[in-house]
């Protein structure tokens, strides 16, 4: 949808020439919301945006506000976040308080080990895993406890991502205790981001075919350029094609995180899919048959024990959990950012946005969405694997961290847990070597480009918005040929106050 966006607004192509295909039938992907208040609200992510999202920021500068027409998008988020300010008094939980998490318990080799990581190249690094660097005790320290649990890092996770985020979030350094850098939209995303820009598209004209699979991409060799020829996809079990003429233009999201994700309920676990029925990997695996320049899917996609965890969303009836969290934490909703239980076998997380979260939420209800990284373990209260249990059994275990005794049987009885397995979460982190994921616009190809978490993009980092807009942006000019580049990155490190600060949090 970023793509359509900027082909309408910087290159001029009519919205009707535009059509987007999606299997699901709502777009928005893995920005999703969903639910209702009788039936429990449905988040399988939350997201925390930042000031160095330029490309994100970019694109909903133009996208109107659904609220207020008046206004943008960004506007919106900006005025937002200068009323509710995060500043998390309660980042860590162990043993049902809270912890002092104002220093990070590096220790000498810590910090050499993290400034030798900056400085590497990413050729060093190769496919090395994050405790392929860093001793133990880097694993224990605060600093991984709240960079892991903010940006949902694993110790096998890739050393080249966790490199790029040093860079890419060393603004967020001194303030990772706080997470006071973090902005947050007034909305869930899919109310927030997704719903206005569907509007703003749809009013341009933007055809969206729902329900319908892309299955393969034919190419032909055009006078020694390869060139798309034909686009299959699946709708209402019907196989159809697209023929291309030279002058069209194809983008393909490749993989996705939230490919294959499945819900439980309060009485039920999720299903942990491991055999690809949504479209997104297999299209990438059909398409690469062509070229070895479109990347290697099954580096990311095999290892689905190294790629799952668990989230969940909460829908409460009444304000109880919220009032308990609010003299708990000293935190009203939305200005916590996130609470995450140090001593969980499942390393539980839990966000208390601002309230409502979802457009359509009633007064007297209340949401929250949380995640364990760990599903294989077994509860510390709870004794079952967190993949193994139903939404109250979630709960049971957050409340059981939370030492909310007395509450217990009444939230229970008043609250819809409703859990989420995402088999390829985190597939974006997994070790990788250069080749492994594709160029924006591969060498020697005039008509397609890949976009979304999976394609190459030097410096930025993925798991985030951003990363997918500025694969919009970057395929958009270069197909185009635009003399344009993707809004340039912000880069904290050469920044001497960032840099001055950072080193302030990392030798105290
Ligand atoms: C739990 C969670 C927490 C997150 N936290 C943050 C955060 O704090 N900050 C942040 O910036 N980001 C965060 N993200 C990441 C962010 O949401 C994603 O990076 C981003 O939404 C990816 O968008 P995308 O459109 O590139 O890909 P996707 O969201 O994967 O969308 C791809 C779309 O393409 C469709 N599709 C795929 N294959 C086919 C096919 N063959 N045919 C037709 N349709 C197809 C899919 O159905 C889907 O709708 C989080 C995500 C999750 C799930």
């Amino acid at each position: 949808m970023a793509s359509a966006a900027y082909f309408i607004k910087e290159g001029g192509i009519a919205g009707d020439h535009i059509t987007i295909y999606e299997e699901l039938e709502v777009a928005g992907g893995s920005l999703d919301g969903s639910g209702s208040a009788e039936k429990g609200y449905i988040l399988r992510g939350g997201r925390m945006l930042n000031f160095s999202y330029v490309c994100t920021y970019d694109l909903f500068s133009f996208i109107p506000s659904l609220t207020n027409p008046a206004v943008t998008v960004y506007d919106e988020i900006r005025a937002f976040n200068k009323k509710i300010k995060t500043h998390a008094n309660a980042r860590v939980i162990a043993d049902g308080k809270i912890e002092d998490v104002s220093l990070m318990d590096f220790s000498n080799q810590d910090r050499l080990d993290l400034i030798e990581m900056m400085a590497v190249s990413e050729e060093y690094l190769g496919s090395k895993r994050i405790d392929d660097w860093f001793e133990d005790d880097f694993f224990k320290t605060n600093f991984w406890y709240m960079w892991d649990t903010m940006f949902a890092f694993q110790p096998w996770h890739s050393a080249v991502e966790f490199k790029r985020y040093l860079h890419r979030f060393l603004h967020e350094f001194e303030r990772i205790n706080t997470l006071a850098g973090v902005d947050r939209t007034p909305y869930n995303q899919y109310d927030s981001l997704v719903k206005p820009l569907i509007k703003w598209l749809q009013d341009q004209g933007v055809n969206f075919k729902m329900g319908a699979e892309v299955t393969d991409v034919d190419f032909t060799n055009f006078r020694g350029t390869e060139m798309v020829d034909c686009l299959h996809y699946i709708q209402n079990k019907n196989k159809k094609e697209v023929h291309f003429s030279a002058n069209d233009l194809l983008l393909v999201t490749i993989g996705s995180m939230t490919a294959d994700s499945s819900l439980g309920s309060m009485s039920s676990a999720p299903k942990l899919i491991t055999d690809k029925t949504d479209g997104s990997w297999k299209l990438w695996h059909s398409i690469t048959k062509q070229s070895p320049l479109f990347g290697r899917p099954f580096i990311f996609d095999s290892r689905i024990d190294e790629s799952k965890w668990e989230s969940f969303t909460v829908t409460c009836q009444g304000t109880e959990f919220f009032d308990l969290m609010e003299q708990f934490t000293d935190n009203v909703a939305g200005t916590g950012g996130l609470v995450t239980f140090k001593d969980s076998n499942w390393l539980m997380s839990i966000v208390l946005p601002h309230q409502p979260h979802f457009i359509d939420q009633p007064k007297e209800v209340t949401v929250f969405w949380g995640y364990g990284l760990f599903p294989d373990n077994e509860g510390n209260y709870v004794k079952k694997q967190m993949s193994d249990c139903s939404g109250a059994e979630i709960m049971q275990e957050l409340l059981g961290h939370l030492h909310f005794d007395e509450a217990t049987e009444y939230l229970l009885k008043t609250s819809i847990c409703i859990p989420c397995m995402l088999p390829y979460i985190t597939s974006q982190f997994l070790t990788r070597v250069k080749g492994d994921r594709p160029q924006v616009v591969p060498e020697n190809y005039k008509n397609i480009a890949f976009i979304g978490q999976f394609a190459e993009v030097p410096e930025d980092v993925v798991f985030t918005v951003e990363y997918s807009v500025r694969t919009a942006q970057t395929a958009v000019y270069t197909l185009l040929g635009l003399d344009k580049k993707p809004t340039p990155m912000y880069h904290g490190d050469q920044h001497l106050s960032v840099l001055f600060d950072a080193a302030k949090t990392l030798l105290t």
